[in-house]
């Protein structure tokens, strides 16, 4: 019998090979595929004539074909197929590439239901690689069709027919891990309705009600990871560091410290120090909130300094690698004037190297480790761990902040974050952790002046460049993908007026920095991405900060927290693919030193809606108000989704699937007020009636344990 844990080979037409392709998306059991949950859907019941011109978004069309397929060999390896179709408001032409066995598909005369986004080119309207079913009045097809994340071999239709053999074998022995009452509580369907809406949705009522369901459990589990994680603030009482004074460590700093600073310092003086000692106040648990630029390294190095003054050692864990080499530069150069031992523990650090670093934490030579999420690993230990800090960026720690202070419960907790979240997301993200803010920028800092183009200024673009090079700045250009030919599969957005643009509509690293280098001949160009190795990404950032490389083509590796002062202009191409708080990151990486700066923001794009979001970026300057904004436009949808572009995995280690879908900011915070109610009743998940969900939550979070090196 085939049971919710039996392997996927015991479904019919899984064999060794499929087997394997599955693995890849991590679907190893029938419950796997079950879970494998679409990544978007595409409403097919829009349907539009011809004649309404709809250029924005896909739609269908039910067209009759109208000519033969004729097929064109335009390069080697690269042929396109072109035919006519019609509606009664017009016709247009529709058009594939490499599917010559297509002629066999379209026949003059026959109907189908295309879906797919039309395009002008030249006056003339084109639909490029639809979808397309058969069409006949008397046959429903389906409205909504869920789109899954693939992988190669397997097509979207085979994995919904094995998702759909998977659902037939088990859909109703699945257990709804959610309380009843809490379910009532929100309206939310049933587990089981839920998921066999979500992969085959009976009508558009079904499938949003079982999105909405699937997205609040995974709020519900976050937020009950939160709270969790928060729980032993107050009831482990903090190690107490001393009276140290701060005057050697200010003293060393290169500029003097705004009050926000100060502030925050103190804050942390007071929490590690002061109250520590006082009996039932708990360890520190402090979020510093400041917005890109503001300065909050050198708040957590303060707290570094207490630290080892005070004979504790700290650990410091950054989101990426660059991030953490970065930091590791900045404090130990610092730390070593004052005599303290700083190590660096990434992912990539050799076997060998790791185990002397690990030696040297348990026997207290060293007072600081710095490093990614390598430093959660379990042959770690430390002699006298007092500190815990972790640099968030934008990501979501909670999971890992937990398991870092896990190493010394009774160790302080600091957590640094640049996003400036809205507040519905931030009580439910840091829950009661106290907060610092940095509200003002360090002095001299002048406004990074911001402009929306479009490809029609890249010859003037390029001009400025190589007029910011000149007068001694350097550059950044960010691009969404890497090479050529990259970026989502069945993105709909293919442009026809040339066919050499068929690939690389989007902007790619690797193309666009070769074009660079023939266009601005005398400047250096360099490329970095998440593909190249630790270093050579490092070796790539060492001569951007020298200065060696004047102009840096990059993926948003170097959207968290990169450093570089000298730097004065931001490019962003097909900037209209960002969410406006990572814009706002990526702006951030200029305008940090004194030089007059610049963020260029590079889109094709002209839909209404992209114009509004840009438009936000060209006036606001605020975090804030962006990222209010941002949840305004978009919903709380892109604030979960998860980024594992770049090969780093997402540090908080929850992933959002879809969250990313429902963007109800009302059904979050439901999702959270319930995650607190459960938690309040029953703090460790013993209740017999909260059992299922306790295993729901720990699958959650183990496979962070699991990659772990
Ligand atoms: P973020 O808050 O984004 O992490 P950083 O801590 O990286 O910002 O600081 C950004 C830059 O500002 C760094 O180059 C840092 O040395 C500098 N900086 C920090 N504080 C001050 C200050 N009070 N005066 C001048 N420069 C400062
Ligand atoms: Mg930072």
């Amino acid at each position: 019998m085939i049971t919710l844990n039996s392997p996927v080979t015991e479904l019919s037409g899984v064999g060794k090979a499929r087997a394997d392709m599955l693995k890849k998306l991590g679907i190893l059991t029938v419950k796997d595929l079950v879970f494998c949950l679409p990544r978007a859907f595409e409403n097919r019941s829009d349907v539009r004539k011809l004649q309404d011109l709809n250029f924005d978004t896909p739609a269908s069309y039910i067209l009759t074909v109208a000519s033969e397929v004729k097929s064109a060999r335009i390069r080697k390896n690269f042929t396109i197929e072109k035919f006519r179709a019609f509606d009664e408001s017009g016709s247009c032409e529709v058009v594939f590439f490499n599917s010559p066995f297509i002629k066999d598909v379209f026949h003059i005369g026959a109907t189908f239901r295309f879906y797919g986004k039309l395009t002008a080119a030249k006056s003339k309207i084109r639909l490029s690689t639809p979808k397309y079913e058969p069409y006949r009045e008397d046959v429903a097809l389906r409205d909504y069709v869920p789109i899954y994340h693939l992988t190669e071999g397997l097509s979207g239709k085979i994995l919904e027919k094995l998702v759909s053999t998977a659902l037939a074998a088990i859909a109703d022995s699945i257990k709804d891990p959610l309380p009843e009452e809490i379910r009532l509580q929100n309206s939310l369907p049933t587990l089981t309705y839920s998921i066999k809406n979500i992969h085959n949705p009976e009508n558009d009522v079904a499938l949003r009600k079982s999105i909405s369901r699937l997205a609040f459990d995974e709020m519900l589990y976050f937020g009950i990871g939160v709270s969790l994680s928060l729980q032993y603030k107050t009831a482990i009482p903090g190690v107490v560091f001393s009276h140290t004074g701060l005057d050697e460590f200010t003293k060393a700093l290169p500029f003097t410290l705004t009050d926000s600073q100060k502030n925050a310092i103190n804050d942390i003086y007071a929490d590690t120090v002061i109250n520590a000692k006082k009996p039932g106040y708990g360890h520190m648990a402090r979020i510093i909130v400041g917005d890109v630029g503001s300065g909050k390294t050198v708040c957590a190095a303060a707290a570094l300094y207490i630290a080892a003054k005070s004979g504790f050692q700290s650990a410091m864990m950054a989101p990426t690698e660059i991030l953490a080499r970065q930091h590791y530069k900045e404090i130990s150069d610092m730390f070593s004037k004052f005599g303290f031992k700083t190590e660096l523990l990434l992912g990539s650090t050799t076997q060998k190297e790791k185990k002397r670093i690990y030696e040297a934490v348990e026997n207290g030579t060293v007072d600081v480790v710095i490093g990614t999420h390598a430093l959660l690993s379990d042959k770690l230990n430390f002699a006298a761990l007092g500190l815990v800090i972790t640099d968030e960026q934008h990501r979501f720690g909670v999971a890992q902040r937990a398991l870092l202070n896990d190493k010394n419960a009774s160790a302080h907790m600091l957590v640094m974050s640049a996003t400036p979240i809205p507040r519905t997301l931030a009580l439910a993200l840091y829950g009661d952790l106290d907060v610092s803010r940095i509200k003002d920028m360090p002095k001299g800092r002048m406004r990074v002046d911001t402009f929306v183009v479009n490809e029609a200024y890249r010859e003037r673009l390029n001009r400025f460049i190589e007029g910011q090079v000149q007068g001694g700045g350097q550059v950044y250009i960010v691009c969404p993908a890497i090479e050529e030919g990259e970026g989502e599969s069945d993105d709909a957005e293919i442009s026809l007026s040339e066919v050499d643009k068929i690939s690389s509509k989007l902007k790619n690293v690797k193309n666009y920095a070769e074009k660079l280098k023939q266009t601005l001949k005398n400047i250096e160009i360099g490329i970095l991405h998440g593909k190249l190795k630790p270093s050579e990404k490092d070796e790539i950032m060492r001569k951007f900060a020298t200065g060696e490389i004047k102009v840096l083509v990059s993926t948003t590796v170097i959207e968290v927290g990169i450093n570089v002062p000298n730097a004065s202009l931001m490019i962003v191409e097909n900037a209209d693919r960002y969410g406006l708080s990572q814009l706002h990151q990526l702006r951030g990486r200029v305008g940090r030193g004194t030089r007059k700066s610049y963020c260029v923001l590079v889109s094709d794009l002209d839909t209404p809606k992209a114009k509004e979001r840009l438009e936000v970026m060209r006036s606001t300057y605020d975090g804030f108000e962006i990222a209010n904004k941002d949840l305004e436009l978009r919903g709380p949808g892109d604030f979960f989704k998860s980024r594992e572009s770049e090969g780093f995995r997402q540090s908080g280690g929850f992933e959002f699937k879809l969250a990313g879908l429902s963007s109800d900011a009302l059904l979050m915070e439901a999702a959270f007020k319930s995650a607190k109610k459960i938690v309040e009743k029953d703090p460790t998940l013993s209740l017999e009636e909260h059992k299922a969900l306790r295993e729901e939550i720990e699958a959650y979070i183990a496979p962070i344990n699991s990659s772990i090196s």
